[in-house]
């Protein structure tokens, strides 16, 4: 690690959930500079925006490598597209499946416009790649995260902004237990342990209960996923997967 740096920057969406921080070790790995973005679109829990700040400076602080080229930080302010989009995330509604087959969580258009306002950032700031969390495998099948829909959408904004960026997806074809493996690849069992203290996932937003896989109330589908791929993860025996 280290010797082949891509001299590209890359931008990562950076939420502070499990996922996401494993896509800025991946990024951090491989580009030479890094910078995170994160989107305030009027979320029901702070928390989810004090765990970007917790993982980044833990990163910094323990890995010697990845510490200098760990780059800014940008926080986008998006509450007027979360007061259009209401889901479980931005108002108080139960999480649950709908009648369209589409969990209650899902905020139609959420992906489509954070990847607008990245791209747009990644302009000003010289990045060229891209790099989200997004996952085909094991979620619920939001229609925004699938590869044909990044595609579509990468399409247009070069096209749009005469561009030439490239958008970077490590976790797409990976199950969350796959997940915990590449974490392990990339920074050992001390990228582990800093995913299970500060990452978040939690939709309720808990930070209370302490389980093996991390924070988080336990029960809600985001917790489930995250603990049924911390189970399968350690029943497989701790693997790791190459980076
Ligand atoms: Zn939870």
């Amino acid at each position: 690690m280290g010797a082949m740096l891509d001299p590209a920057g890359a931008l990562v969406l950076f939420s502070g959930g499990q996922d996401s921080t494993v896509c800025l070790a991946w990024a951090l790995a491989r580009y030479g500079r890094v910078e995170t973005v994160g989107f305030d679109y009027g979320q029901r829990h702070a928390v989810e925006l004090q765990a970007r700040v917790a993982v980044r400076a833990a990163i910094a602080g323990r890995f010697a490598d990845w510490a200098p080229r760990l780059g800014e930080d940008h926080l986008l302010e998006m509450r007027g597209f979360g007061s259009v989009a209401a889901s479980a995330l931005t108002a108080d509604r139960a999480i649950e499946m709908t009648a369209s087959g589409l969990p209650s969580t899902f905020v139609p258009g959420r992906n489509l416009a954070f990847l607008v306002y990245a791209a747009a950032l990644a302009d000003r700031r010289g990045l060229k790649v891209l790099v989200g969390g997004m996952c085909e495998t094991d979620f619920s099948g939001y229609p925004d995260c699938r590869r044909d829909t990044l595609d579509v959408q990468l399409s247009a904004l070069n096209l749009g902004m005469a561009q030439d960026f490239t958008l970077e997806t490590p976790l797409m074809w990976l199950t969350k237990a796959d997940t915990w493996s590449l974490a392990k690849g990339l920074g050992g069992e001390a990228l582990v342990g800093l995913i299970v203290e500060d990452s978040h996932t939690c939709y309720l937003g808990d930070r209370e209960p302490r389980h093996a896989w991390g924070h988080g109330c336990g029960t809600c589908p985001a917790c489930e996923l995250r603990a049924r791929g911390w189970d399968g993860w350690i029943a497989a025996g701790r693997p790791e997967l190459a980076a």
